[in-house]
């Protein structure tokens, strides 16, 4: 039985999974299913600014949209005035994936993420 179980984990392990999120071969898993790390950055950011209280715009009062960029910072976006807001450790985290070279990930952050 023992046996069995470890020549599938063998397998599993020369080749990886295909995340189910973005396809990306992985050896990581996130509630039994094939995700890649970055995926459950993101997966635990979604879950993690699900729970987070709705915040107010300052300007006019709208219950602001949670979204997230560059993969892992959540921001607050106003749909009234469109404005968007950002703690300071946010801006922060923004500023070190650009540098890290994820510019690409913001861009593709930008493009709206609905919770
Ligand atoms: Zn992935
Ligand atoms: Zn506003």
């Amino acid at each position: 039985m023992l046996g069995a179980a470890h020549e599938k984990e063998d397998v599993m392990g020369l080749f990886g999974d295909k995340c189910t999120r973005c396809g990306q071969r992985t050896r990581n898993a996130y509630q039994d299913a094939p995700t890649c790390e970055a995926c459950v950055t993101e997966l635990e950011t979604r879950l993690a600014a699900a729970s987070e209280e709705t915040r107010l715009c300052p300007l006019d009062k709208t219950a602001m949209e949670k979204e997230i960029v560059a993969g892992s910072v959540v921001i607050d976006r106003c749909g009234t005035c469109k404005g968007v807001w950002l703690d300071d450790d946010e801006l922060g985290q923004i500023r070190r994936s650009i540098e890290l070279g994820a510019a690409t990930a913001v861009i593709r952050g930008m493009s709206t993420y609905p919770i």
